[in-house]
């Protein structure tokens, strides 16, 4: 069966290898020269298989007037038609009830993409900066513990192991915590969770993939046109040629909606925008992946490198801000973690990309109203974290 996988991001490359494992004959297609040049390039690195809390949730609500009159740090927001009709279906997400669903139907996933990740670590001999690093992240007020007590509790019942330590056992674990200049009370503890480099993986797959000729890559390609006829899949518009293929799926993250808004399939994805910065370790770097709550931002040791990512800004394609971002992000880093990275080296590498986020934060996999469509696409915050079980589960639904 020949199918084409559209889109050479982590999630895009690590379809097409459980495509190949059973048995298919795949061709991966992207416009880029190379993969991983989307959003999978420099992520904040974690492998978050506990921490899937949805971003929609009744304290949203308490958020909303800081977020608008701009008076968060983390996030800003510019008001047009397409974040309007999202944001509103993000709202009617913010219940109790829907909260708790959409963080344990996430949970699921991204318990299982680990165990699929264990196993490919012993199948695939690939480097891409692994590390069991467990992960804190830290509370600074006493709603935000009561908050994430419940939510602990809520995943220990649906088998996920996680627990909120208090500061000074935090500390015990990650002992730069105490270098840290944030006010923390306690924080959640979540040692399964892992750190990865979501670039060195996609592109070592890649490698594998095409040295054991499993698949083959046509990058610098775009897709002008998903053609169908009589309501199938038929073929793929390049510039100059079409690819034609028994199936495809669209991996295409925040690109995904143009691609198939022609086809009459409307996806409700917004680009979120963050920030990375990558920089040299220093002598307080930390071993375990750090999350400030309050600030949204992270830190991860990522092979001899530290990656600091965050914020969420809800600005549609604009791109203006980028620099002004990353700046803001460099010096909040530097303020919270002054020891943890070395924030006057010459070779520090900034980033800026859009997560493809859905109103519930649950990505979009399986079979769509075409037929030989299928799609994997809208991973929001955790794409690298639920990459190996979408990818798995999309396989087996187009291989049926
Ligand atoms: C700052 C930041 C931090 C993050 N941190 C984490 C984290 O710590 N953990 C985590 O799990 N997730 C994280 N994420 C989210 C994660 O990076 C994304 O969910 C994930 O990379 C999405 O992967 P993807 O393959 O779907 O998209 P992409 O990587 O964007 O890949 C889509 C590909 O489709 C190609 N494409 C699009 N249109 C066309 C076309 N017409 N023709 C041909 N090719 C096309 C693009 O060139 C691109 O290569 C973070 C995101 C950001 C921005």
């Amino acid at each position: 069966m020949r199918v084409l996988v559209l889109g050479a991001g982590v999630v895009g490359v690590t379809t097409a290898y459980y495509l190949s494992q059973l048995g298919c004959d795949v061709t991966v297609v992207d416009r880029e020269s190379d993969v991983a040049l989307g959003t999978s390039f420099a992520n904040a690195g974690q492998l978050s298989y506990s921490f899937t809390d949805s971003l929609a949730r009744p304290d949203f609500f308490a958020q909303l007037p800081g977020l608008l009159l701009g008076r968060d740090p983390g996030s800003r927001i510019r008001i047009d038609p397409r974040l309007i009709g999202w944001g509103l279906r993000f709202l009617t997400q913010c219940t109790s009830r829907r909260a708790a669903r959409n963080t344990v139907d996430l949970l699921s996933i991204a318990m299982r993409s680990g165990e699929l990740m264990t196993d490919f670590l012993q199948t695939v001999p690939i480097e891409f900066s692994h590390r069991a690093a467990g992960k804190l992240i830290l509370l600074t007020d006493n709603n935000q513990l009561r908050a994430a007590q419940e939510t602990a509790a809520l995943k220990r019942a649906n088998g996920c192991d996680t627990d909120v330590l208090t500061r000074a056992e935090s500390i015990s674990i990650e002992p730069a915590l105490a270098d840290i200049n944030e006010e923390f009370v306690a924080a959640v503890y979540s040692k399964d969770d892992s750190v990865a480099d979501a670039l060195q993986f996609t592109s070592g797959l890649r490698d594998h993939l095409e040295s054991s000729r499993q698949v083959t890559f046509r990058l610098n390609a775009e897709v002008r046109a998903i053609e169908t006829v009589q309501g199938q899949f038929k073929h793929v518009a390049l510039e100059n040629e079409t690819i034609e293929a028994d199936a495809i799926i669209v991996c295409a993250g925040v690109q995904s909606v143009e691609l198939l808004r022609p086809l009459g399939i409307r996806l409700p994805i917004y680009p979120v925008r963050g920030y990375s910065v990558t920089l040299p370790l220093a002598d307080a770097s930390p071993a375990a992946s750090i999350t400030a709550l309050r600030r949204r931002i992270a830190i991860a040791r990522l092979g001899e490198k530290i990656r600091i990512a965050g914020f969420a800004d809800f600005v549609g394609n604009n791109t203006n801000a980028d620099q002004e971002r990353i700046r803001s992000l460099l010096q909040l880093a530097r303020d919270i973690a002054p020891r943890a990275a070395d924030y006057d080296a010459a070779d520090w590498q900034p980033w800026a990309e859009n997560r493809p986020m859905t109103p519930d934060g649950r990505p979009f996999v399986g079979q769509s109203a075409i037929k030989n469509l299928y799609l994997n696409t809208g991973h929001g915050m955790l794409g690298w974290t639920l990459a190996h079980a979408c990818a798995a589960d999309v396989a087996a639904a187009v291989a049926r």
